[in-house]
């Protein structure tokens, strides 16, 4: 990126953004080059930053504390926007309803609401990420997805105007929501229902038990990587049925705990973690005629790559 588009950015908020800056120190996975300018900004230089993005043709990504995102070793030549360290906003009112601003992590959203008894998301519970990571994608686990609680949202356009969507206007399924990709989630209205809080502790611990069974918390992951086929077909069976687990690419392993995750055992790449993808792919393929479709997110990546990892399901 030009060093005067560069200046510009820099002179919106100069302590908050990040030059050359790796994306490794910002995803889950510790994986990922450089991203050109990384900000984190506030609410108020937002249209700023957009308008200069809009102006210059500069491309912009937006991401949450980056659980679900796999970078290229080649980085970002562009401006990534993360909302980790701002729009911390969580707001309760009367009949269980909550506002809550997209910077917010899941974790602390999750504990706020079980202390006032509201249920319906303690299966989130240990999820990563923010809340506006877990709406775009529509985390769930354990039976519980974020959606069934939403009410409405606040977004942004490309252009810095300011657009409300309710529930009619979203749809939901499964790891997947119809916010437009080049929209930026600022806040969102939830209501959940009155719950019990001996029940609410209990779905909790039961969900917490279950994952540190069955996920490899100790190695650093984007957590699951691929879809799950179906209700009755999970991911991970069909690359555990392929004899993948523990196959390795550098420092990049299908773990032998839960097939469906790839672990970053110290130093991996994301060429690794490429080639364990592709891998996983052609062998369900092949076993199967089952194609596997990529739950996390790719940034930094040539299209030729972004087809061969998510095949008719471009992310
Ligand atoms: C150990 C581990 C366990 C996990 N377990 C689960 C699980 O049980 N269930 C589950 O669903 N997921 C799980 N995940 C995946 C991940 O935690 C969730 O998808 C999470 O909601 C992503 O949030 P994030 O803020 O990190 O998003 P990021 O990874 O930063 O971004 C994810 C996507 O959301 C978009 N995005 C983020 N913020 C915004 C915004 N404000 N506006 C517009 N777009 C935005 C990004 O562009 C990207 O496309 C797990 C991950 C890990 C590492």
């Amino acid at each position: 990126m030009k060093k005067f588009l560069l200046n510009k950015i820099q002179n919106i908020a100069p302590d908050r953004v990040l030059l050359n800056e790796p994306m490794s120190k910002h995803t889950t996975f510790g994986i990922g080059g450089p991203a050109a300018c990384f900000i984190y900004p506030e609410r108020e230089h937002l249209k700023q930053l957009l308008k200069i993005a809009d102006n210059h043709s500069i491309p912009i990504f937006f991401m949450g504390s980056g659980s679900n995102l796999l970078v290229s070793d080649e980085g970002f030549d562009g401006i990534v926007v993360s909302f980790s360290k701002s729009l911390k906003k969580l707001v309760f009112r009367k009949g269980n309803c909550f506002t809550c601003e997209s910077g917010v992590m899941l974790g602390h959203l999750v504990k706020e609401v079980s202390k006032r008894d509201i249920s319906g998301m303690e299966g989130l519970v240990g999820v990563p990420g923010t809340l506006g990571g877990a709406l775009v994608m529509n985390a769930g686990a354990y039976g519980k997805e974020i959606s069934n609680l939403f009410e409405s949202a606040t977004v942004l356009t490309l252009q810095g105007d300011e657009k409300n969507y309710n529930k009619n206007e979203i749809n939901f399924s499964y790891r997947y929501s119809t916010f437009p990709k080049d929209e930026i989630l600022i806040e969102a209205d939830f209501k959940g229902n009155k719950g019990n809080s001996e029940n609410i502790k209990l779905e909790k611990l039961d969900a917490s038990k279950k994952r540190k069974s069955s996920q490899p918390l100790k190695f650093r992951s984007a957590g699951s990587i691929f879809k799950n086929p179906s209700d009755l077909m999970a991911a991970g069976y069909l690359i555990d049925k392929t004899n993948l687990k523990s196959e390795k690419s550098g420092d990049a392993e299908i773990s032998k705990k839960h097939a469906n995750w790839i672990i970053n055992k110290g130093g991996a790449r994301a060429s690794d973690v490429v080639k364990l993808i592709k891998l996983a792919r052609f062998k369900v393929m092949n076993q199967f005629n089952i194609e596997l479709q990529l739950e996390i997110k790719l940034l930094g990546f040539d299209d030729k790559t972004i087809e061969e990892l998510s095949g008719n399901n471009i992310v």
